[in-house]
C-alpha cells in the first residue's frame, strides 16, 4: 500500500522544508527589516540527528521532496554532513532534496554541495543593481551573489531557481531585466509577490506588485506562453519564452491568486515546530516529542494528528487575518 500524510481536507502531504537555522547574514527589509531578533538558544535548535530522525520518519510516512532552508542555511555549520545524511533517504522513497539560499556563500561551497548529494538549488536575488541590492538585502554583495550563482551552475546543481520578491517602489522596474537574465543564463526565474511575513510588521497592501502585473511587464519585452504542465501542487504558474530562448519564468501569487487548494507542503521551523500553513499562528511541537522518548509510533501519531490540523487555506485577503508573530526568517521560507 502506498504510504501518505493526508489532512483532513484529503490533500497529500508531499513536501517538506525544513529551517536548519533563524539565523541569516543578510537583512532583507521584507524579512528582517528591524534587525535579527534575538535567535533561540542552541539547546533549543533540533540536532543534525534528530532532524535526521525526524526526516527519515516523514519520508516513511510519504514525503518526497526535502527543501533545506532558513534563516541563512549555509551559516549552520557543516551543512554538507546534513545534506550527506539526506541523501541517504532517498533509498527509503525521497525523490529530491533541495536547498533554498541567498547565495553568499556560494562562490566557495557550491560543490561541496553537490557532491554531499544535493539536487537542486534556488537563489534569492532581488535586484540585478548594485544599490537596490544593497538596499534590499542590507548587504552590499550583489557580485558575490553572482558569482555564487555561476559556481552553482558550474558544480551541476541545475535547474537553477532564482526568487525575486517583488515589492513596489523597489524593484518592480526590474521585472523584464529578470526575464533577461533568465534567458541569458538559461535559469529559472520565479517573481514572488510579497507577503505579510515581515518581522516589523510593516506589510501593506499598497507594497504588492501582482503575479498579473508582473506577468504583463515581462510580456511588454517579452512574449510568454505558458508551459502545459500539470500544476499539480507547485506553488509558480510556469511560463517560457514564446520566442525559444533558453530559461524559465515562474510567478508566485498567494497574496492576488491563492493556490492553497493544492497545497502538500509543510514546515519544520529550527526549533523543531512543525507548521502546517506559512500563515499559521499556532505551531506543533515536534521536538519535545522527540526529547520526552516518545517511541517511533507515538511521533508518527503526533505527525498524523498534526496533519488533520493543517488550515483549509490562508486568510490574507480576510479583514480578520493576523499575520504570524514570527517572520519568515523563523519560519523557513
Ligand atoms: N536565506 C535563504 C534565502 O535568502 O533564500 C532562505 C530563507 S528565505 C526566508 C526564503 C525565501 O523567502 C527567499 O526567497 C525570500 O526572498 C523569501 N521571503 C522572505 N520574506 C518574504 C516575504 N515577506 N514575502 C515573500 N517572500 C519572502
Amino acid at each position: 500500500m502506498e504510504k501518505s500524510l493526508t489532512d483532513s481536507y484529503h490533500r497529500p502531504i508531499r513536501d517538506l522544508r525544513v529551517s536548519l537555522t533563524d539565523r541569516c547574514n543578510f537583512r532583507c527589509f521584507y524579512c528582517l527589516p528591524h534587525g535579527e531578533p534575538p535567535i533561540a538558544p542552541k539547546e533549543q535548535m533540533l540536532s543534525y540527528e534528530e532532524i535526521e530522525y525526524i526526516c527519515d520518519i516523514f519520508v516513511s510516512l510519504g514525503i518526497e521532496k526535502i527543501r533545506l532552508t532558513g534563516g541563512e542555511p549555509m551559516m549552520r555549520r557543516d551543512i554538507e554532513t546534513i545534506i550527506q545524511k539526506l541523501t541517504a533517504l532517498k533509498s527509503n522513497g525521497l525523490q529530491d532534496l533541495a536547498l533554498t539560499t541567498n547565495g553568499y556563500f556560494l562562490p566557495d561551497r557550491a560543490q561541496a554541495l553537490k557532491a554531499a548529494g544535493l539536487d537542486r538549488i534556488t537563489i534569492s536575488l532581488d535586484s540585478l543593481k548594485r544599490d537596490i541590492f544593497r538596499q534590499m538585502t542590507g548587504v552590499d554583495v550583489l557580485d558575490r551573489v553572482l558569482a555564487g550563482i555561476s559556481a552553482a551552475k558550474k558544480a551541476g546543481l541545475e535547474p537553477i531557481k532564482i526568487n525575486a520578491v517583488i515589492v513596489r517602489g523597489h524593484n518592480e522596474d526590474e521585472v523584464a531585466d529578470f526575464a533577461a537574465f533568465a534567458r541569458e543564463h538559461d535559469v529559472k526565474m520565479r517573481f514572488i509577490e510579497f507577503m505579510p511575513l515581515d518581522s516589523g510588521h510593516d506589510w501593506s497592501r499598497g507594497d504588492v506588485v501582482s503575479g498579473r502585473e508582473i506577468r504583463e511587464r515581462i510580456e511588454q519585452r517579452f512574449p510568454l506562453e505558458p508551459l502545459l504542465v500539470t500544476r499539480g501542487s507547485e506553488t509558480s504558474s510556469r511560463y517560457r519564452f514564446a520566442d525559444g530562448a533558453p530559461g524559465e519564468v515562474g510567478i508566485i501569487a498567494p497574496v492576488t491568486e491563492p493556490f492553497c487548494g493544492a497545497c502538500s507542503r509543510i514546515r519544520l521551523t529550527a526549533d523543531g515546530q512543525i507548521r502546517t500553513c506559512l500563515f499559521s499562528t499556532v505551531e506543533h511541537s515536534l521536538r519535545d516529542v522527540v526529547r520526552t522518548g516518545a517511541t517511533r509510533a507515538e511521533i508518527v501519531q503526533f505527525i498524523e494528528s498534526v496533519m488533520l490540523k493543517k488550515e483549509p487555506r490562508h486568510f490574507i485577503n480576510e479583514p480578520s487575518f493576523v499575520a504570524p508573530s514570527r517572520s519568515m526568517s523563523f519560519i523557513g521560507g
